[in-house]
């Protein structure tokens, strides 16, 4: 269908819509129901059934089911089938550790789907793109990445990048006009916005007239493999470590079976022993447990109002040592209300906050009649006629739709009665230049009753006053120079110091119109009418957040459009900018090279009148200095900034697709001190993978190590294979996964941020891991001896008060990985997860020891009572051990 053919009304009546009130809800369902869902067909997931198997291809894994093999075939049946039970109970937990992985990333990336605005029962709504269908009105602006198939109706400086459909760079410019002529181009037809394509400029409105697999995307490209690599430095760090750990383990069962037959131990025990140990030794399930506490971790930040879009993300989180931010909404409220108003030297205040449209205007302490004041009067009508965002009511309240700053010009010209209803009989707006936070100015080309043209153009007022000739003084157009140019820069800095925003206002009348006038020609020789100031309260909650940050090694540096003087008044009230701090403004950046940016930024708090590209100019400075880098962002301009920083973040609600495409943080509420919360998280997370990898390594050692003694001192077994397998799948895996759900320790964000180039290892824990391991085999081995020398006929005895004794020594140690420090700094009942994780591995061990069915498949038996003074004596011994360590370094360093 040629489409770009058709004028406005046909492409109407062959989709059954209209313009003005876009279709039904019912219509729309119905649609959806006919056509399906917009999107483009995915590569087919992996089949359940193939996950599971995929979980039995562990070299491992098929080393136990040959041993199984050759146990069944030398007739030992109870071992072959509780071994053959065991592979299959891991090959279930790893399957269902991995589709919960995968499940929660599937829901991340459903959370962070693009949405439309659609026009549907006449208003203007949000919905997710995969519902949009033919024949839907659609908006879009600057940033946005096109969700269908368009036709555009209506454009205002509209420019698309269609690289992905054409493999050209440079924007189109778009039309609505109709075109015709056979064959055009996709690159050609200006009057069609497609599928997959980003509006780098200007805003436009259309109508849908293909979605999913039949748009222009989805006939090239049948499949779309949208997948990002989801695996983190660390999880590949330890993929690395898990071959070295393969390699160790593997030896030293060698060592165990060569050193036992030399002894000589049996073959066959020997041989199922070291199957045994080989498994029990190897932390095959690492990599899972890894992945579930990064999508745990990721599922708490999500409550916390941050989404991960890529998962490595997590970890650098915690490396974090600058935050850039943006100032307006995320330190700040960007709830805007106009409180000072100056015009020609006069300056009133205006009362009333939020947007209700209720309040006065006054000089000093009187009210005035806003209809005797001529320059007030125009100041408010151009203010709200240079502008796109209305005030309505809606459950007896006045919401906002629109831009929250220009929200705050028409509430101040509805508090002097006049409205968007009122001007709309007197004034046509005919052309409109787009606000952009390069030119920080935006303007209307406007038709009046008379048919008199003029242009408006409202802006940052140093920005409005440099492309100004002249000035409204005493309703007089006065030259603007000299002591006139002086009187707006001491304004604009009284309004600034009050950490007010502000805008100026300047007009020029126009002699003729024609379609093709550029801003260039518009914006400059104009007359300045006054400034516009309005507060923007900063958010409650982030001074707070700035002083935890500092206190976790981290600073935060403030990255505005605003004014210098209104960015430093309102970073001294946030406690970003110190006494003595540095304070850089965007022409200066211009003009220092790379090199001496990087001399200064570590003493620079505050960046004001800054263009998006300074961005990356900062965020390569402050790197070079050895920085990690999170930096926040939401226009299109932002992105190469944000993809360029250590930790990208956009902003959910004002954020543009292009600069959460480029992020791999996005906040939810465009609040600073949820990125705060999410490097706390971050810091936990990798915490929790720490404290499970040291309690799983240890539990590994102890287990190698209590056999390798044996074997050296000529003992028999002190454990059964199958009860090593036991403790391999109980005792190792809930507490470890328990590990990964615990609560971060209270220093976390007292700590400096971590250096990302450090290992898993780093701290000590290598010599955590060891020490510990060493004395959980040496306790069990005494225990084993002690009741074997008491009992020397009852070998089983002597076996089941080992396997106890390892289990203990075990869950106690558990609790020790909950601090850095030692387990009396932290409250073992915190964590209920682990309290539940460890009664029921306590329960499953007494339940193998005194069920009888259980006896003789895990060849235990039941033990006295008093026995387990032993046994708790002697899971007891490393705790106290490492207590009294801790103790006696403090004491020594004191
Ligand atoms: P931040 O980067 O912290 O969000 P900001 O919102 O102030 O700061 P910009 O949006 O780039 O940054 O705005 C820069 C300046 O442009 C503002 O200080 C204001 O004077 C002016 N400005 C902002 N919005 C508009 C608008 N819609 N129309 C005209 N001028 C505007």
């Amino acid at each position: 269908m040629k489409w770009y053919e058709l004028k406005v009304d046909e492409v109407e009546e062959r989709m059954s819509s209209n313009v003005k009130g876009g279709l039904s809800e019912k219509e729309a369902k119905s649609r959806l129901k006919q056509y399906g869902p917009n999107e483009l067909q995915e590569a087919e997931k992996q089949n359940a059934f193939f996950l599971f198997l995929e979980q039995f291809k562990d070299f491992m894994v098929v080393v136990l089911l040959a041993a199984t093999l050759i146990s069944g075939l030398l007739g030992e049946y109870i071992d072959a089938i509780a071994i053959m039970a065991i592979v299959l109970i891991n090959g279930f937990l790893g399957f269902f550790q991995e589709r919960k992985a995968e499940k929660s990333l599937q829901a991340l990336k459903e959370l962070s789907a693009p949405q439309v605005i659609v026009l549907r029962e006449s208003e203007w709504r949000k919905v997710p793109s995969k519902e949009i269908v033919v024949g839907d009105i659609v908006k879009f602006t600057s940033g946005d990445r096109i969700g269908a198939d368009i036709r555009i109706i209506q454009s205002s400086s509209l420019e698309i990048e269609e690289s992905a459909l054409t493999g050209e760079s440079l924007p189109v410019v778009k039309k609505e006009n109709a075109i015709s002529g056979e064959d055009v181009s996709i690159g050609d037809q200006e009057n069609m916005a497609f599928m997959g394509t980003l509006v780098t400029r200007g805003s436009g409105v259309g109508m849908v007239v293909a979605t999913g697999m039949h748009t222009a995307m989805g006939q090239i490209a049948d499949l779309i493999q949208s997948a990002e690599t989801m695996i983190t430095p660390l999880q590949r760090r330890l993929e690395q470590l898990g071959k070295i750990l393969i390699t160790v383990a593997l030896l030293l069962t060698l060592l165990v079976v060569v050193v036992g037959v030399i002894q000589g131990q049996d073959l066959y025990e020997m041989f199922l022993a070291g199957v045994s140990l080989a498994v029990a030794a190897i932390p095959e399930g690492l990599p899972a447990i890894v992945t579930v506490a990064l999508s745990l971790g990721v599922t708490r930040m999500i409550k916390q109002k941050s989404i991960v879009r890529k998962l490595p993300a997590v970890e650098t989180l915690g490396c974090a040592s600058v935050i850039c931010s943006d100032k307006t909404g995320t330190l700040t409220q960007n709830k805007m209300s106009v409180t000072n108003i100056w015009s020609g030297g006069k300056a009133w205040t205006v009362s009333g906050i939020g947007y209700n449209p209720e309040g006065s205007f006054w000089i000093k302490d009187d009210t005035v009649d806003v209809k005797k004041e001529k320059e007030l009067q125009q100041l408010l009508t151009f203010g709200i006629l240079c502008n796109n965002a209305n005030i309505v009511e809606r459950n007896n309240q006045y919401v906002l739709d629109g831009d929250p700053t220009e929200g705050a010009l028409v509430v101040a010209a509805m508090k002097a009665g006049i409205t968007r209803r009122v001007i709309a009989d007197q004034f046509e707006i005919i052309k409109e230049f787009p606000f952009d936070s390069d030119r920080k100015m935006m303007s209307v080309i406007v038709k009046d009753k008379e048919g008199k043209l003029f242009a408006i153009t409202k802006g940052a007022p140093d920005v409005v006053a440099n492309i100004s000739e002249s000035i409204l003084w005493e309703g007089r157009k006065t030259f603007l120079s000299g002591k006139y140019e002086q009187l707006v820069k001491d304004a604009v800095y009284n309004l600034a110091s009050d950490a007010l925003r502000n805008i100026a206002i300047a007009f020029k009348p126009l002699q003729q119109y024609n379609e093709n006038i550029s801003e260039l020609e518009i914006e400059r020789n104009l007359t300045f009418i006054g400034i516009q100031g309005m507060i923007d309260p900063p958010r409650p909650e982030v001074f707070d957040a700035v002083k935890e940050c500092k206190e976790a090694g981290i600073k935060t540096v403030m990255i505005t459009g605003d004014h210098l003087v209104t960015a430093k008044a309102i970073a001294t009230q946030l406690g970003i900018l110190p006494i003595g701090g540095k304070v850089l403004d965007g022409k200066s950046l211009t003009q220092m090279t790379q090199e001496e940016l990087e001399e200064v930024v570590d003493d620079v708090y505050v960046y004001a009148r800054v263009s998006p590209q300074h961005k990356l100019k900062i965020v390569k400075a402050l790197q070079k200095k050895g920085h990690i880098v999170a930096m926040t962002g939401d226009g299109v301009n932002d992105a190469p900034a944000i993809k360029a920083s250590d930790i990208g973040i956009a902003m959910g609600i004002t954020g543009t697709d292009v600069a959460k495409e480029a992020s791999s943080l996005v906040l939810l509420d465009d609040n600073f001190a949820t990125i705060k919360s999410a490097i706390k998280e971050g810091r936990n997370i990798y915490e929790n993978i720490r404290k499970f990898i040291r309690y799983l390594l240890a539990s590994n050692v102890g287990e190698i190590l209590v056999m390798l003694f044996a074997m050296l001192l000529a003992l028999p077994l002190p454990l059964v294979p199958i009860q090593i397998l036991w403790v391999n799948l109980v005792t190792d895996g809930l507490p470890a996964m328990a590990l990964g759900l615990d609560q971060p320790e209270d220093d976390v964000m007292k700590r400096k941020p971590r250096n990302p180039k450090e290992g898993v290892f780093a701290r000590g824990l290598w010599w955590k891991v060891l020490s510990r391991g060493f004395l959980i085999g040496l306790v069990t081995l005494f225990a084993f001896m002690i009741s074997y020398s008491q009992n020397p006929d009852n070998l089983p005895y002597a076996q089941t008060v080992a396997f106890a004794t390892l289990v203990m020594a075990q869950l106690i140690h558990v609790f020790d990985c909950r601090s850095e420090k030692s387990i009396f700094h932290r409250n073992p009942f915190q964590n209920i997860y682990l309290v539940w994780a460890v009664i029921s591995s306590i329960i499953l061990m007494l339940i193998v020891i005194y069920f009888p069915p259980l006896q003789s498949i895990f060849h235990t038996v039941s033990i006295d009572p008093k026995e387990w003074l032993l046994i708790m004596g002697m899971a007891s011994i490393p705790t106290f051990l490492l207590v009294g360590a801790l103790f006696t370094k403090k004491n020594k360093m004191n």
